[in-house]
């Protein structure tokens, strides 16, 4: 991957790098910031975007209302990210998973979710994931690297390319955490948000993160979309032993950063909550959690536990998470249990790994 520095305008890095810029990556300031430099009007970057995002094109030649001198000259200097689809996994609910290689070696995972007014993309930020959240097989599979933008916008892209306009929504909920990874994830949405790319509104794009504080406020400040967070648990305690990062940014400072998130009009904070059998599951739980939410315009999703191999924990009883359910209701919050999506495919959330391996063994008992 290329040019770490292509969102700072402020010297030269697109025609003296060594390294090719990638130019999937590069948002509308970026490109325009290219074609400065290469004497070009900033319009380009426009048609460009459109044939890069829009129109998935991968061939500079069949750019035809840019000159041929350009087209050669952007055939020569810019990089490329096509990652190649090592498998795709559909399951019975009509969830698709693709593992994609990067040209390293490594691969990621993106999960399609179709329902009945929406198709929900669910893509990585990381290979592999640097957090070590105890109910999680991404963490247990460890950290590899960050993703660039441009192998960010390729999984939408690739997405794209295969099921159309029924994409509508974008999370950042496979593998990774996004705040970790915050310039490519935050040159990454500009492009989901731009109309030349992908033209989404703020509003069906999110951003997940499991509470880094600081990266919070900032992508506030910066592009404020939607917000989810893996909440888990509604003490220090708990959340201390599960969701281990908590220790650095605990509940008191992430719940204020929640409450000065600038939402879309309209929109309520997602807060995430898997339901772990006996750890974080009881009504005085539930109880603490609506009290601890008070004031923040809020939704709360209980997710049933999906295992995996080396978990230590098991998925609550279904009448305890109704139970937990009833008792949000009852405080006036929104509160829905999610279906697990993919499951037999391995798709569900926590069950990325980015090999593959699992995937396939688990199509193989299916
Ligand atoms: N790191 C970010 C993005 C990943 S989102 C974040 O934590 O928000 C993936 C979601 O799936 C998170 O809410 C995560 O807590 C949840 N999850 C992880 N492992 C799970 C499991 N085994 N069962 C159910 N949900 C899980």
């Amino acid at each position: 991957m290329s040019a770490p520095s292509a969102a700072d305008p402020s010297h030269s890095r697109y025609t003296e790098s060594p390294v090719p810029v990638d130019i999937l990556g590069l948002d509308r300031e970026a490109l325009e910031g290219l074609f400065a430099e290469l004497g070009e009007r900033p319009f380009r970057a426009r048609q460009l975007l459109q044939w890069l995002h829009r129109r998935a094109t991968s061939d500079f030649q069949a750019m035809t209302d840019l000159s041929k001198g350009l087209r050669r000259e952007l055939a020569e200097r810019v990089h490329f990210t096509e990652p190649g689809v090592r498998s795709e996994q559909v399951s019975a609910d009509g969830t698709r998973k693709w593992l994609l290689g990067l040209e390293d070696g490594q691969a990621v995972e993106t999960v399609f979710i179709p329902e009945a007014d929406r198709g929900t993309l669910c893509i990585s930020s990381q290979a592999g994931c640097p957090l070590d959240c105890k109910f999680c097989a991404t963490g247990y599979s460890g950290f590899r690297r960050n993703l660039g933008a441009a192998e960010i916008v390729a999984q939408v892209r690739h997405a794209h390319r295969e099921v159309g306009d029924r994409l509508t929504n974008i999370v950042f909920m496979g593998m990774g955490e996004p705040l970790l990874n915050y310039e490519p994830v935050r040159r990454a949405i500009n492009l989901l948000l731009d109309d030349c790319a992908y033209g989404l509104s703020r509003r069906r794009v999110t951003v997940s993160t499991v509470g880094i504080v600081p990266r919070i406020h900032q992508l506030g400040r910066e592009t404020p979309v939607n917000l989810a967070i893996s909440l888990h648990g509604v003490t220090n305690a708990v959340r201390d032993r599960i969701v281990p990062i908590n220790r650095s940014y605990p509940l008191e400072r992430l719940l204020q950063a929640c409450r000065d998130y600038p939402l879309p009009r309209g929109r309520r904070i997602t807060f995430e909550y898997v339901m772990l059998d006996r750890v974080n599951d009881s009504p005085e739980e539930a109880r603490g959690l609506a009290e601890l939410l008070h004031g923040i315009p809020a939704k709360v999703n209980l997710i049933p536990f999906n295992p995996f191999p080396e978990a230590e924990f098991e998925r609550s009883p279904s009448e305890v998470i109704d139970r937990f359910r009833d008792i949000l209701l009852e405080r006036g919050l929104v509160a829905v249990t999610r279906t697990p999506r993919g499951e037999d495919i391995a798709a569900a959330c926590g069950q990325l790994q980015g090999n593959g391996d699992r995937a396939a063994a688990a199509e193989g008992r299916a």
